[in-house]
């Protein structure tokens, strides 16, 4: 059902072909809502779906009620900073996990209870710690001096501070972990049968939960995590205490790609390129991470593992699953027994299908090597994030119907005055040349990609952010501009 516009994904034969949805389809086969769009809020604009937010909500809580368990979900909102997503969050009975004053303050205002909330910042200030006691958000804390923190203003507001202990250094497969956040596993125990409740140092402090949040995607890790943070609970109730939650943290793998043998062949062809020194299949022959040391190809691909089999609800059950070697149960019926409440805090996860980013083409040019370079209206910060590049072909929108036009490679240049703001890496093959004015989507880019890197340089206006309800037939009035949700 071609409304008015031909649209192509980048790469028509192969490149890395994108897991899409039927809104987004909708939206490119419709140039008169995309030119309306652009007309009001200009280019790139960030577009929400989010019914599609609900969907992936409702997965969590199914899996959680299969297995019986006592659950919260908390979107850790750090990975889209849009209103829009955090009503929907609550109203979909979930809260929100903040990580700074601001996160937290405008969640309670858009009308969230304290307990709805949890606060992980990694750095915390009076203000946070002030905002989350008087509303009994529960506190994660890392360190000593935290703890001191919050007794101390948790005292001067004559109220207990809930917390929840962050552990880390778990031990799997004979290998400690490190990370720089919360309190060794070892020692915690200890910390705090000495120093937490009545009569003690930190009387103030009510410990609810126990709080992990693991790099890497390893659900061996997740499941040996989970299954000594049961055992710590065990413990501490043992002697008295009440801990009611183990919160996993974040980090739950997504899938981005239909085809995994297009993720392994793209893989091969640059390790390739980079021993080869020849290609072009980046911009400048980026290696993303590979590079060639005395004649061989080391290190590696410093991307997003955008293809995963193991994803989503089949990788949280994996966690779930895992079984303690002494006792031979898994962490599910171990949660059970213990009627303990499990968390997870995801952010990208949950925001998988919900977004994309579309620009408007400025200009064409061919630079002296015969390279096409076409400018888009936004700028790399726009669509950015710890990843070395995002490994999706966009899609392209021709606002002509396609002529007579040639086959072209090109790649996408942005609006800040580096040499290295190419909105994508790797080169894109079209069926023709794109005009100015024509549409570049790229798709799922709700988590990370638009706002954690987004900057203001040059005073580019940030990009404006949609969100939208409708499932089919949708107006530009139907998108609503997430400046104008208000606060109370
Ligand atoms: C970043 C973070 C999350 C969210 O991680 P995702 O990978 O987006 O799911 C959750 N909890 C904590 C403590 C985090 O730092």
């Amino acid at each position: 059902m071609n409304k008015n516009t031909t649209y192509t994904k980048g790469n028509p034969q192969g490149g890395l072909s994108p897991i899409t949805s039927k809104w987004m389809h909708s939206i490119f086969n419709d140039e008169a809502l995309l030119n309306d769009l652009f007309g009001k809020y200009g280019s790139p604009i960030n577009i929400h779906h989010l019914p599609t937010f609900s969907t992936n909500i409702k997965k969590y809580q199914y899996l959680f009620n299969d297995y019986g368990l006592r659950h919260q979900i908390f979107y850790a909102r750090k990975a889209n900073k849009c209103k829009s997503l955090v009503k929907q969050a609550f109203a979909s009975g979930i809260g929100v996990d903040t990580a700074s004053f601001r996160e937290l303050e405008q969640s309670l205002n858009l009308g969230a209870p304290g307990r709805n909330l949890v606060l992980t910042a990694a750095i915390k200030t009076q203000d946070q710690y002030e905002l989350a006691i008087k509303n009994q958000v529960p506190i994660i804390l890392d360190n000593l001096d935290e703890c001191e923190q919050a007794n101390v203003f948790a005292r001067k507001l004559g109220k207990k501070a809930i917390v929840g202990f962050r552990v880390s250094g778990f031990t799997v497969e004979d290998e400690k972990l490190y990370s720089r956040f919360g309190f060794d596993i070892t020692q915690v125990s200890t910390f705090i049968l000495e120093n937490v409740g009545e009569g003690k140092r930190f009387e103030h402090l009510c410990v609810d939960g126990i709080h992990f949040h693991l790099d890497g995607y390893s659900t061996l890790q997740r499941g040996k995590a989970l299954s000594d943070s049961i055992s710590l609970t065990e413990q501490l109730n043992d002697k008295g205490f009440q801990i009611k939650f183990i919160d996993i943290g974040g980090g739950i793998l997504m899938n981005y790609l239909q085809d995994e043998q297009q993720w392994k062949d793209f893989d091969a062809q640059l390790r390739e390129q980079v021993s080869s020194g020849k290609g072009n299949l980046t911009f400048n022959n980026n290696g993303l991470g590979y590079e060639k040391i005395e004649g061989k190809v080391v290190r590696t691909l410093k991307t997003y593992p955008y293809y995963n089999s193991l994803n989503g609800t089949d990788f949280l059950k994996a966690i779930l699953d895992y079984k303690d070697l002494k006792s031979g149960r898994s962490n599910a019926e171990r949660l059970k027994k213990h009627q303990l409440e499990i968390r997870i805090e995801p952010g990208r996860s949950l925001l998988n299908q919900v977004g994309m980013t579309v620009a408007r083409v400025a200009h064409r040019k061919q630079d002296y090597k015969g390279q096409w370079l076409v400018g888009l209206e936004m700028n790399m910060s726009q669509m950015m994030s710890s990843s070395s590049d995002f490994l999706l072909d966009p899609f392209i929108i021709y606002r002509k119907k396609a002529g007579a036009g040639l086959p072209v490679d090109v790649f996408f240049t942005g609006a800040y005055c580096l040499e290295r703001d190419l909105l994508l890496k790797r080169k894109i093959s079209l069926p023709q040349l794109p005009q100015p004015g024509d549409y570049v989507a790229f798709v799922n880019t709700a988590g990370y990609m638009m706002h954690f890197f987004e900057t203001e340089a040059h005073l580019f206006e940030l990009s404006k952010n949609l969100s939208f309800d409708a499932s089919e037939d949708f107006s530009s009035e139907e998108f609503i501009n997430d400046e104008n949700i208000s606060e109370n």
